[in-house]
């Protein structure tokens, strides 16, 4: 049974705890969300309808076809839209659109290419020491030859050695290793990165060694260090220039007053 003083965290906790200490507080301490982004709303709702595809291709080895595909992600776009404050960086109209081009560029370029042999899979696992903490995480999709695959919707391109050293994916490594038993083939990047008025919507698979015992190492020493820092009220701002917050924040305003 879980402690209720055990935390549990997520990658993304993680990175935002190694982005700004003062952040996390903000977020997880005192439980203040930022309204997301109409780019964070087209993510959700593309990743929405390809787990969708890929959960029912674990048996029927076929894609959906795109008008159903588009029906998942206009499914998942409404309920978001309706429980949620968005922040739109576009015209509303050109925003949903930028998502159906990204569905249809991934039907014909990558999904063809992936079997699945898991949809979100659920991971967690536990540690005693230095405090007691867990960490746990979904795995978007394993392919029928073991690879990791997190799917991510982008502005512009990833570089081309991102699934080599990214965080989210040693995370994912780290987590498929202690729940599987076994060390995957390797980790994979699938980015669909948006078009613009001069420029068609494209796709990128970019695949990762699976991680060495160093890297795991370091990797767990991390989690650890934060988990002990979280536990013990360590909570500084990471602006760089220690008088001024950082205008891109989303707790810029809060922060000013900190
Ligand atoms: S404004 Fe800067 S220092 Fe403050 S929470 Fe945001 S990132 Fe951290």
């Amino acid at each position: 049974m879980e402690n209720k003083e055990k935390h549990i965290f997520s990658v993304s906790q993680m990175r935002m705890y190694c982005r700004c200490p003062l952040q996390y507080y903000w977020r997880y301490c005192m439980g203040v969300k930022v309204p997301p982004s109409s780019s964070m709303l087209v993510g959700k709702s593309c990743h929405k309808a390809i787990e969708e595809n890929n959960r029912q291709k674990i048996t029927s080895r076929k894609d959906l076809v795109i008008s159903d595909l588009i029906d998942h992600y206009c499914t998942e776009y409404n309920k978001t839209l309706g429980q949620e404050e968005v922040k739109f960086d576009d015209d509303p109209g050109k925003v949903k659109d930028s998502g159906i081009g990204l569905l249809i560029v991934y039907l014909q370029k990558i999904a063809p290419k992936v079997q699945p042999i898991a949809v979100e899979e659920h991971c967690c696992i536990s540690f005693d020491s230095p405090v007691e903490y867990g960490f746990q995480g979904y795995l978007d999709l394993i392919t029928e030859q073991n690879y990791i695959v997190d799917t991510k919707t982008a502005g512009k391109k990833y570089s081309d050695d991102a699934a080599q050293y990214d965080l989210q994916l040693t995370a994912y490594d780290v987590l498929y290793r202690t729940t599987r038993g076994k060390i995957p083939a390797g980790v994979q990047f699938h980015v669909l990165v948006k078009g613009s008025a001069r420029k068609e919507p494209t796709v990128q698979i970019l695949s990762g060694t699976t991680r060495t015992e160093r890297q795991i190492s370091r990797f767990l020493k991390t989690l650890a260090l934060i988990a002990q820092s979280i536990k013990s009220g360590i909570f500084y701002p990471n602006d760089q220039s220690i008088v001024k917050p950082c205008s891109y924040c989303g707790y810029f305003d809060l922060c000013k007053k900190w």
